[in-house]
């Protein structure tokens, strides 16, 4: 019978106005005052009636796969093994993917070799720009760059503030855990490791282990995990030159060694002499 789904989409909203006061009684009283109050359980999706967040003094929890302007995830300030440090190799797929074109990397280089590093020098995301689609998060191969939660962006000033620097995208690895527990559990399960996938590819290489995966939602034990696993800490150089003397089985080990540094140190050397000759040709031919 025509008209029927009007009549049921104006019954959905008379019920909704009707339970809007039943719950208000129900509730009366909760909303401030007590040890629990009602908002949380308010904010449920049992929740019935129409209910008035007072914004921003009150704010909706929201869910763990919402997403708003991507930050860049870098190790916390107390890793055992290296602190602070980016989890981002500079690949540049993300800006590749990024449909406005809103990222910008610069990519580091060693300031030796003028060679570049797997490591941003800068990154900038003009979140005006950002649509947040969350692509940039979806395709990065190190788990890097992610959505955040903060959605309280708003200033008066459109042109340098909202366009986000490095030092304001980076966010510790127990932030992302904190906001995020199971997308953070699902992708350490994936590399295997709570640890970034080029650490546990060089830990493998150098015939170690990577900090096993376990499950946990904690920032707190991921921490304890890394720390129990961190090699321990270099003897003091008497002590080691002591220990060698004592422990070295074999006579002219501690030479051979000596000798295999200084090579490593004249190929190095002359690594850099050709480097040199060449930045100083190319400056000469002024390319
Ligand atoms: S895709 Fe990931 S690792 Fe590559 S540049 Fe972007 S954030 Fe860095
Ligand atoms: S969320 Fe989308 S628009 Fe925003 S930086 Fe990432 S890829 Fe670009």
């Amino acid at each position: 019978m025509y008209g029927m789904g009007i009549l049921k989409g104006l019954g959905v909203t008379i019920r909704h106005f009707f339970e809007s006061y039943a719950e208000d009684i129900r509730y009366s009283g909760r909303r401030y005052f007590g040890a629990k109050s009602d908002f949380s359980e308010r904010q449920g999706i049992d929740t019935r009636g129409v209910y008035t967040v007072q914004y921003p003094e009150e704010k909706i929890a929201v869910p763990e796969r919402f997403r708003f302007v991507p930050f860049l995830v870098v190790n916390d300030a107390d890793h055992p093994e290296a602190p602070g440090e980016d989890w981002c190799t500079s690949c540049g797929i993300c800006s590749k993917v990024c449909p406005p074109q809103c990222i910008w990397i610069v990519r580091g280089e060693d300031p030796v070799t003028k060679r570049p590093i797997p490591q941003p020098e800068a990154f900038y995301i003009d979140t005006d720009i950002c649509m947040n689609c969350g692509y940039c998060a979806e395709f990065c191969p190190f788990d890097a760059i992610k959505m955040d939660h903060d959605y309280e962006l708003a200033s008066y000033d459109r042109t340098t503030y909202h366009i986000h620097d490095k030092a304001r995208l980076s966010k510790p690895f127990s932030y992302w855990m904190s906001i995020a527990p199971t997308t953070a559990n699902e992708e350490a399960r994936d590399r295997g490791s709570w640890e970034h996938s080029d650490v546990v590819k060089e830990k493998k290489k150098a015939g170690g282990a990577a900090v096993a995966y376990t499950p946990t939602e904690s920032p707190a034990e991921v921490l304890a995990l890394l720390k129990a696993n961190a090699p321990k800490p270099e003897p003091e150089p008497e002590a080691a030159a002591a220990s060698t003397a004592v422990a070295s089985p074999v006579a002219g080990e501690a030479p051979a060694a000596e000798a295999a540094d200084g090579e490593k140190a004249a190929r190095l050397a002359k690594r850099e002499a050709a480097l040199a000759r060449k930045r100083a040709a190319k400056e000469q031919s002024g390319e």
